[in-house]
């Protein structure tokens, strides 16, 4: 796998006034730092490498906004004029109403209808802020916004909690990266949740970095212990996740980067169905160019349980396309194979199926 080079390893190979390994992938902004001081050549045939560069010029502060809420383990207050003090401090005041805009952007985005969707933010180890029942998320105000503890249980808030809270928790306790949960019913990515199709993979570049895999949990009834225990289980190795015959769900390390992907989830689910309208098959970036998105992503510190795959499985899609499918054989013991004979049945199968799925999607 190619080296990936970040802004901050970029800035110290140029205070060392040292060059890029050669082939390394650059992040866009360790590529604009360099480019700024050396110039890139070899990149087709002859010495490839980087030219040093010029003396840097002094070294800029760039920041980066964080919105996530951290507190010290075992500080959670515990009497009521704690939790009240708490509830009501200027840091939790900010925070609800982060998620009051949340709720209106995604309303105005026409990602919920009526009282749909819902917005949790975790805020110690067992405080999480949650949006109420029953209210339109275009046109909350913060002293809508509850508190509860991670069983549910309510503790402040003139509000009652919303009854989907137990899946945003259920992810909260399976994975403690996921700081704030928004779930909604997005059009496009609740189409194919309704469609139980699950979205392919290796189409676009920036939804394999910045979102991953979306993950695809089955159905159950909304609000109830089993489906916050099959969408937390799903959630644990995927930062958005569709619920079948319901909308989708999103985790991240605050609100805001929760609603984006949110955003990015029903975008890419948009853009792929607008791409299967237009005939033929749809174009992917192929198993190789995957794993250097997912070296990228890794790099930006967001996991990705694909890295284990087989080359093969990166960009299977054969349960959405025809003709993109995993090589391995299941009658070749120790896989990997590639160009290993297929089984005639399999493969008389495989197009049955196909041919079925083309079917679907062709049809008006
Ligand atoms: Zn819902």
């Amino acid at each position: 796998m190619r080296k990936v080079i970040t802004a901050r390893e970029a800035e110290e190979l140029l205070r060392k006034g040292e060059s890029a390994p050669a082939g390394a992938i650059l992040t866009p902004s360790a590529r604009d730092l360099l480019q700024g001081h050396v110039k890139l050549s070899g990149q087709h045939g002859g010495q490839p490498g980087v030219r040093t560069a010029p003396a840097p010029a002094a070294q800029k502060e760039y920041s980066v906004p964080d919105y996530e809420f951290k507190w010290t383990p075992g500080s959670d207050p515990k009497t009521p004029g704690e939790i009240d003090r708490f509830f009501n401090s200027p840091a939790i005041q900010t925070l609800k109403k982060r998620i009051c805009d949340i709720g209106r952007r995604i309303w105005e985005k026409g990602y919920v209808d009526g009282n749909g969707g819902n917005i949790t933010v975790r805020v110690g180890d067992n405080l999480v802020l949650c949006t109420p029942t029953l209210i339109s998320k275009g046109f909350m105000a913060p002293e809508d916004i509850c508190l509860i503890d991670l069983d549910g249980r309510q503790l402040a808030g003139t509000r009652k909690r919303t009854s989907e809270a137990i899946t945003h928790l259920a992810i909260m306790k399976r994975q403690p990266q996921a700081k704030a949960c928004v779930h909604a019913h997005p059009p496009h990515a609740t189409a194919f949740a309704v469609a139980a199709v699950r979205p392919p993979t290796c189409m676009i570049p920036e939804a394999e970095v910045f979102l991953g895999e979306i993950g695809y949990a089955k159905y159950q009834t909304p609000g109830t212990p089993a489906v916050a225990e099959e969408v937390g289980q799903v959630a644990v190795d995927h930062y958005s996740v569709i619920m079948e015959n319901h909308g989708v769900i999103v985790w991240g390390k605050d609100v805001e980067d929760a609603y984006w992907k949110l955003e990015n989830t029903d975008a890419y689910c948009q853009t792929v169905w607008i791409a299967s309208q237009l005939g033929g098959s749809l174009h992917t970036i192929g198993a190789e160019k995957l794993r250097d998105l997912i070296a990228l992503r890794k790099s930006l510190g967001m996991q990705d349980r694909r890295e284990g795959l087989k080359e093969c499985e990166l960009c299977d899609n054969s349960e959405f396309q025809p003709g993109v499918v995993c090589q391995v054989s299941p009658h070749v013991d120790g896989g990997g194979a590639d160009g290993e004979k297929s089984d005639p049945q399999v493969e008389a199968l495989v197009q049955q199926l196909t041919d079925q799925i083309l079917k679907q999607f062709t049809a008006k």
